[in-house]
């Protein structure tokens, strides 16, 4: 059979944590809809969320499963997903075990030599994997422009190593905007130079962004522009932005917090999650309550915890669910985030900053209080705070492993009555809609991200086409 006449064939391999399968399924359902014929590669216990992601799609998309080697380090089973990683000590053998994901790969892409393989930023051996089989990788980092470039440019100048305290704010060198950070906002494993094996896959994946075939960003031109420029033109990476990946996702969950939401008034719910990682102490758990409560607002409260039978939980104030009632709604566990930002009541967002869901609330042009905790969070506050100016910073002044604290309730209350009621507030979130529509516009015939997905796909149907005279 001619090249010109089979779909492509594309494997996807997202790293093994909600915040990138997500996108992940999201981006192979683009794809799917292209005619391409994608396969995700994952293991055992991540596959059931995929399935029930891609019902729809069942032809066009696969599942290739391989095992997690956890014996092999010393990590316990069961706990496949960054998501469930039974103590936070086990973090590094986690990482550990993924790297041992580099031998099953090679014999999937032997076996089954598809035409392009786009590999999370967490398995940046897997642009040489590909290379040896002359497939072209392709690097997908889960973040956006502004964060990639702040942290190139953070890397390579290391000007956090010249401030005379934690608290001295520098501007980041050679990033657009005069962008002003402080060391204790810098990551540890840049600032202290760690030798971790996270670090070093930060590290590799920045040469697998220079080795590779290029860079897929979920974003969209228009919200990043300068930053997309910088990061091809100055940086030099080649990239397609073909974002925002959530638009894709257009399914309709069930929940009670949806009815709920019917029956309030349009922008006058606030939302509250910090992804699917974050963790805080009880202590800090107890200040967002109060925090929450003494603002007045209506909102919904997303807790990573479950409930213990009937007796009261010790990281609430006594009796503060009855006391709320009708006010504000506490669910533990999974919220259906991008139908509640979607629906009309709500009309800020108090968010960790993690891409996925900054970019959720763009979309739905809701501005956020912006409480970021570790990775490339503080990056995108800055983007959304300083250059988007859809949002209010709740204070945060010290870059943490995954678990946010030091938060006081007064904090809490002013920023979401700021990004709420007012004058500002009404600036912030006119400014969001815009943003809102130009992220639809995109991802439509003729929008910048449908214009770079197109260019993508040509450009791997014409480089397959040498390859594939030799293949059949
Ligand atoms: N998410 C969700 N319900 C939750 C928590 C998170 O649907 O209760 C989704 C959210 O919509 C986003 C992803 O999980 O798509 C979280 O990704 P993000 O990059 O924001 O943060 P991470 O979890 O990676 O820290």
């Amino acid at each position: 059979m001619g090249s010109e006449n089979r779909p492509l064939r594309m494997f996807f391999f997202p790293f093994l944590a909600h915040g990138h399968i997500i996108p992940t399924i999201d981006m192979a359902k683009l794809f799917a809809d292209r005619g391409v014929k994608a396969t995700i590669i994952t293991t055992p216990l991540n596959t059931p969320i995929i399935l029930k992601s891609i019902q729809s799609f069942n032809t066009l998309i696969q599942i290739q499963t391989i095992d997690f080697p956890c014996a092999q380090v010393g990590y316990p089973q069961g706990y496949e997903n960054m998501n469930s990683i039974p103590s936070p000590d086990l973090i590094h053998k986690f990482f550990e075990a993924t790297t041992l994901l580099q031998d099953p790969l090679e014999q999937i892409l032997q076996q089954s030599l598809p035409d392009c393989l786009i590999a999370d930023m967490f398995f940046p051996w897997a642009t040489d994997s590909a290379a040896k089989f002359g497939i072209p990788a392709i690097v997908f980092h889960g973040t956006g422009l502004f964060a990639l470039c702040a942290y190139e440019c953070l890397r390579l100048h290391r000007r956090y190593d010249h401030v005379s305290s934690d608290s001295e704010p520098f501007v980041i060198p050679n990033l657009p905007g005069e962008i002003t950070m402080t060391r204790s906002q810098v990551p540890d494993f840049l600032k202290y130079n760690e030798d971790t094996i996270v670090s070093r896959l930060m590290i590799a994946s920045k040469e697998a962004e220079l080795t590779s075939y290029g860079v897929i960003v979920n974003s969209f031109y228009e919200l990043e522009k300068d930053y997309a420029d910088h990061y091809r033109n100055f940086l030099g990476r080649k990239s397609w932005h073909i974002g925002p990946l959530s638009l894709y996702n257009t399914k309709t969950e069930e929940h009670e917090c949806l009815k709920w939401l019917d029956t309030k008034k349009p922008n006058s719910v606030v939302y509250v999650c910090f992804g699917s990682v974050t963790s805080f102490p009880d202590s800090q758990l107890r200040q967002i309550a109060m925090g929450l409560e003494a603002s007045g607002q209506q909102f919904i409260w997303v807790v990573r915890k479950s409930k213990k039978d009937k007796q009261e939980e010790e990281w609430l104030p006594e009796g503060y669910e009855r006391k709320m009632e009708g006010k504000g709604i506490i669910i533990r566990g999974w919220a259906p985030q991008v139908n509640i930002l979607e629906h009309r009541a709500v009309g800020a967002f108090v968010t960790h900053c993690g891409w996925n869901s900054t970019l959720e609330s763009i979309c739905e042009g809701v501005p956020m209080v912006t409480w970021p905790v570790y990775a490339e969070q503080f990056y995108n506050e800055k983007l959304v705070t300083e250059v988007l100016k859809i949002g209010v910073p709740v204070g945060v002044k010290k870059w943490m492993r995954m678990t946010g604290d030091g938060i006081k309730r007064e904090a809490i209350e002013k920023a979401v009555n700021r990004v709420v009621e007012g004058e500002e507030a009404e600036e912030m979130r006119n400014k969001a809609k815009v943003l809102a529509l130009q992220a639809r516009n995109a991802v439509e015939n003729g929008g910048s991200s449908h214009s770079d997905l197109n260019s993508l796909i040509q450009d791997l149907c014409r480089r397959r086409s040498p390859l594939e005279e030799v293949k059949f």
